[in-house]
């Protein structure tokens, strides 16, 4: 998607810094970290929003999870705990319109769902 900012750090044309890539799957620090750890999740195919995961890609599903847990391990804080949010459309909080789930940690996260 030639306007999607995502898209973009996908094709190498926006910088990102990069802490677990694959075939499937992007994982790069936030660029507003709101923990110690903050790690956004993308797959490489462009998917706007969670609700736009059917039968037809649900390995994306599991590709996230999969780079979840690795991207915990590679930051340490697999055993110390983590959250995982995928925001859905806008009262979701979702700005960038290519999934992503968001990784924190690194503290102890105070918001029950903050
Ligand atoms: P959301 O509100 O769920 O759509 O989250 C989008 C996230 O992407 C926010 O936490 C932003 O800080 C993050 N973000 C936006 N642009 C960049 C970028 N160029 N590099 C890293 N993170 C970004
Ligand atoms: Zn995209």
């Amino acid at each position: 998607m030639p306007d999607c900012i995502f898209c973009k750090i996908i094709k190498g044309d926006i910088p990102c810094s990069k802490v677990y890539e694959d075939d499937n799957i992007l994982a790069f620090n936030d660029i507003q970290p709101m923990a110690p750890v903050h790690v956004i999740i993308i797959p490489k195919k462009h998917i706007a929003t969670l609700m736009d995961l059917d039968a037809k890609n649900i390995d994306v599903t599991s590709n996230l999870i999969s780079a979840a847990q690795k991207v915990a391990r590679i930051k340490n804080i697999s055993d110390r705990g983590f959250r995982t949010v995928i925001n859905c459309n806008a009262e979701g909080g979702q700005v960038v319109f290519h999934l992503h789930m968001h990784l924190l940690g690194g503290r102890k996260l105070q918001d029950p769902l903050g």
